[in-house]
């Protein structure tokens, strides 16, 4: 399965692909998780994206379109992957396009996770995220006065983008540059909505439902 999560930030993409990677054993691929390994290792590739990350605008899209395109070129994507964060852009979709036609392949489904911006504000500011293995958490959810990854006991950090003033310009951005990728996606009949206001298991059972994976 090719796969693309599509959504507002937030919205929880990034747990549901990391859920979708444990069953069906294919690599789940997070731009942003990319770009802020870059930012760590202090890499002129890091350098750039970070001017672009912490005003909350988009890493330009040659440079983005790029390093997808590598790492879908690795052996452990022939036989499926799950894009978390690209594409962002109309012309992002195109150079995946482009891309996918050239190596013979086709996106199977774009999942499109909904969830309302009250909902996401709260989600943004609470979240939580392990120094480590990187997995992502909701302080409101975690038992009081957790400091310490569920998963590997790392460290729990706050994401330097996920402050007020950045979250707003995040979603600028997601409703100039990434929301018009719902009509890109509709019209080409891949995409699969699912809401996503409850749990992660209620989110992770609709997205099952989309897929048609019920019962793996
Ligand atoms: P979220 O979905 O919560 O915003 P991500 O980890 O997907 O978090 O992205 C964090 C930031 O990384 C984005 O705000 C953007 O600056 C940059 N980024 C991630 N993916 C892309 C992309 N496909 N194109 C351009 N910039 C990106
Ligand atoms: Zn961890």
């Amino acid at each position: 399965m090719n796969l693309i999560m599509l959504g507002a930030p937030g919205a929880g993409k990034g747990t549901i692909a990391a859920s979708l990677q444990e069953i069906l054993n294919i690599p789940h691929i997070s731009t942003g998780d990319i770009f802020r390994e870059c930012i760590k290792s202090g890499t002129e590739l890091g350098k750039l994206a970070d001017s672009y990350i912490s005003k909350g605008c988009l890493v330009p899209d040659d440079v983005t379109i790029q390093i997808v395109e590598d790492r879908l070129s690795q052996e452990d994507c022939s036989n499926g992957f799950i894009l978390d964060g690209f594409p962002r852009t109309i012309k992002q979709a195109l150079g995946l396009d482009n891309y996918l036609k050239r190596v013979g392949k086709k996106i199977t489904r774009v999942v499109n996770i909904v969830v309302s911006e009250e909902e996401l504000v709260g989600r943004l500011t609470n979240r939580r995220i392990c120094k480590d293995c990187k997995a992502s958490f909701n302080l409101r959810i975690l038992p009081e006065g957790t400091t310490v990854c569920p998963h590997c006991g790392g460290e729990l950090i706050q994401r330097d983008d996920d402050n007020e003033e950045v979250i707003k310009k995040r979603f600028c951005t997601y409703h100039e540059e990434t929301e018009p990728l719902v009509e890109y996606y509709l019209k080409r009949r891949k995409l699969a909505k699912v809401r996503s206001e409850h749990t992660i298991e209620d989110t992770f059972e609709n997205v099952l439902c989309a897929l048609k994976l019920k019962g793996i």
